[in-house]
């Protein structure tokens, strides 16, 4: 049977862009790619890159106020929002078209519009042509999602802050994941007054609870007034502003109000459900070790099938599709040991178990230190840092490993290696320490702290 394309991939983020131009490029294989929206998906339009760019806007402030510690004479000035999102909305531009450069120089034809699928074979673009293909790669990544409670449809989500035409006075943020915890920094380091509501008791759930803690702490330190076990309950619009009831018992006003709740997988109005297509309780679609779905010619990918919401976990997994159908070689997607970095203020750098996670899987020893950085220290801040091995008492191998300081996400990358290599307590002893650096406490840590 003979078809339009070897591969067709609906979706062009990171995840789809990789496995389609690799595809192409690599094994010759005629490829095509449907995307909606614009091309580099939520990591380069909407998430990671923008998000880290707004980090390092808003740590300035901070920086000129150090700076005069240490004897400069310069005046902290003014955030310019407008200026910003101007050269932002450059660089978001030149990015994606480096995107659409890549595919176009590997041979992918593109299509700028929705494709849906017909059968395990074909696809229906939104103006109706079809096409063909012997493998299909669903890489549609996910979306934000609102509570349903009265008002919500008044909130804005992560996708919108990038978007705002001035930056709001004050702002209420829902929620106590990675990008709650993200842009409570961001707004609070440009200069937003900054409330959040957690309904739970600590934030950034499923991390280390030491790590966690001092994140609050910090953040509560720095100005963001974040309230724990509180919810919102329903909001309404007063004038320019909203009206916040929230389970506290406070009803509060604010000028914007930002939900980060989660994020769904984008799967619906696919034509799965026709096909036998399993989605999962979240509407993730359910795949295999090698992303097959229940239907053998039809493959997905990255934050659609809802296992580590990653860019290089879906990046990994698209190489590894790519490995397995078109290289013939079967590669399974390794998702253990993922090093990874919240950017919080302070950041967080993170791979392997927490403490509570290994103390229930294993006897262990955890060494931990926390203590003020010199560079902060000097310029007269209170900030701390963490730096924390979870070891395993029996193969002495690091079970995790947790870093909140500056730079965190830097320092985890290269700890990382270690860590998935097999790494022992007695390895990290034996490395002599990088003097004077935050990050040698990782390698000079005696005795533990406590055993579990
Ligand atoms: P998360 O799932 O991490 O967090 C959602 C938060 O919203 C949780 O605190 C959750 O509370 C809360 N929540 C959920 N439903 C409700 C509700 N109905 N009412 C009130 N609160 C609610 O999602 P995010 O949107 O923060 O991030 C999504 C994913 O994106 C992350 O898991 C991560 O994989 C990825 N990401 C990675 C980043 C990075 O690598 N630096 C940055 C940003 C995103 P509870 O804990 O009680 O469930």
């Amino acid at each position: 049977m003979s078809f339009d394309y070897d591969l067709f991939v609906i979706g062009g983020g990171s995840g789809g862009v990789r496995a389609a131009r690799v595809a192409a490029g690599d094994t010759g294989a005629k490829v095509a790619l449907a995307e909606e929206d614009r091309y580099g998906g939520t990591c380069v339009i909407r998430g990671c890159v923008p998000k880290k760019l707004m980090v390092f806007a808003s740590e300035y402030g901070d920086m000129v106020e150090d700076a005069r510690s240490y004897g400069w004479d310069i005046t902290p000035g003014d955030f310019d929002w407008t200026a910003f999102r101007g050269k932002l909305e450059a660089e978001l531009d030149r990015l994606e078209g480096v995107y659409r450069r890549l595919l176009a120089n590997s041979g992918v034809e593109t299509f700028d519009q929705r494709a849906r699928l017909v059968d395990a074979h074909t696809v229906e673009l939104a103006d109706g042509t079809r096409k063909s293909a012997k493998h299909i790669l669903i890489a549609t990544g996910g979306r934000p999602v609102k509570p349903d409670l009265p008002g919500a449809e008044l909130g804005i989500t992560s996708n919108d802050i990038f978007h705002l035409d001035k930056l709001p006075e004050s702002i209420l943020i829902i929620g106590g994941g990675y990008i709650a915890c993200e842009f409570a920094g961001i707004l609070h380091g440009l200069g937003v007054k900054v409330t959040q509501y957690y309904r739970g008791a600590q934030i950034l759930r499923g991390f280390d609870d030491e790590a966690r803690g001092l994140i609050c702490e910090e953040m509560c330190q720095k100005g963001i007034d974040v309230h724990l076990g509180t919810n919102i309950l329903e909001m309404t619009r007063e004038g320019d502003q909203f009206r916040v009831k929230a389970t506290n018992g406070t009803e509060r006003l604010f000028d914007q109000v930002m939900f980060a709740t989660g994020r769904a997988p984008n799967a619906d109005d696919m034509g799965l459900e026709g096909l036998g297509i399993e989605r999962g309780r979240k509407g993730q679609i359910v795949v295999d070790d090698y992303s097959q779905t229940g239907v053998p010619s039809v493959y997905a990918i990255g934050d659609v099938t809802d296992r580590v919401n990653l860019t290089p976990v879906a990046i990994r997994e698209g190489m590894a599709f790519v490995e397995t159908v078109f290289k013939g070689n079967p590669t399974p997607v390794d998702h253990d040991l993922i090093p990874t970095a919240i950017f919080t203020q302070p950041e967080m750098g993170t791979v392997g178990l927490s403490e509570e996670d290994a103390a229930e899987q294993e006897p262990i020893e955890v060494y931990a230190t926390s203590f003020k950085p010199m560079q902060q220290s000097f310029a007269g801040r209170a900030d701390r840092v963490l730096m924390k091995l979870v070891v395993s008492q029996k193969t002495r191998k690091i079970l995790g490993c947790h870093i909140v300081a500056p730079g965190a996400g830097e320092m985890i990358q290269l700890a990382g290696i270690a860590v998935k290599m097999g790494a022992t307590k007695e390895d990290f002893d034996r490395t002599v320490a990088v003097h004077p650096t935050m990050s040698e406490e990782i390698v000079t840590m005696k005795t533990p702290t406590r055993t579990a």
